[in-house]
């Protein structure tokens, strides 16, 4: 197999054996890949500071004899990110994002959409501090790449505006009270102003957001996180991290 130069977000590592890691990669030219990092756990690598959650990199990709992993060679830093790393609030935010996309993408699918959506995503959590607008804005633009399309306006049963309203991530939007019927499993209860605010904010594709009021941003963060849950099925890991420097 070619050596395949790529750019590369790191998504994590895991050890492997004396001075070796394997790291998950969301590579722009091969997708999401798992690779072994030769020697980078050596002190005298500089390799190692390359492979941090979030570090943009360049790298080459290869196969090496009958192995089934990818192996990694050549690899230097495009952006560290400090600026994210400086911030517990945007280090959470930040792997809660590298968590979703390691959990959405299959090993080689290879979307260089998200791949650019995810850099953009990184660069405005550095530079910015309205860090859950951030993660609103790409929460809702990855539903829609990964095929979820919600309905924040009007009950998906009934098309009611309702008042009082429950939201199903399954079922893709509001249901109002009437339609309800008992049935609340993976629902959750939604206030009509966060209803209204995530639909007038659902199709925004860039990264720009009107300031709004802080406790609805609030809502709406763990409307999104809700979502994410009831998809997948249990709380994202980071989750519990968001939740403990909250407390
Ligand atoms: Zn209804």
């Amino acid at each position: 197999m070619p050596l395949y130069k790529t750019e590369a977000i790191v998504i994590r590592t895991i050890k492997l054996g004396e001075a070796d890691k394997i790291a998950t990669l969301f590579t722009n030219e091969l997708g999401k890949v798992r690779a072994v990092a030769k020697g980078v756990r050596r002190t005298k690598s500089r390799f190692g500071s390359a492979l941090e959650p979030f570090t943009h990199i360049n790298t080459g990709i290869f196969i090496k004899g009958s192995s089934s992993l990818y192996r990694m060679r050549d690899t230097g830093i495009i952006h560290s990110y400090h600026k994210i790393r400086e911030d517990i609030n945007k280090i959470a935010y930040g792997l809660y994002l590298l968590e979703l996309v390691d959990r959405f993408l299959l090993e080689g699918d290879v979307n260089k959409g998200v791949f650019a959506f995810l850099k953009d995503t990184l660069d405005f959590l550095g530079e910015r501090e309205d860090v859950k607008e951030i993660f609103i804005l790409f929460g809702l633009h990855f539903l829609r790449l990964s095929g979820y399309q919600y309905k924040f306006d009007r009950c998906i049963s009934c098309g009611d505006d309702p008042l009082i309203a429950f939201f199903s991530p399954h079922k893709g939007g509001l249901i109002c009270n009437g339609c309800i019927r008992g049935e609340q499993r993976g629902m959750f209860p939604i206030n009509k102003a966060v209803a209204l605010y995530l639909n007038s904010v659902k199709n925004i594709d860039g990264m720009i957001i009107e300031p709004a009021n802080t406790d609805i941003v609030n809502e709406a963060a763990e409307i999104i996180k809700g979502i994410f849950t009831e998809i997948i099925g249990r709380p994202l890991l980071t989750q519990e991290f968001i939740n403990e420097i909250k407390g």
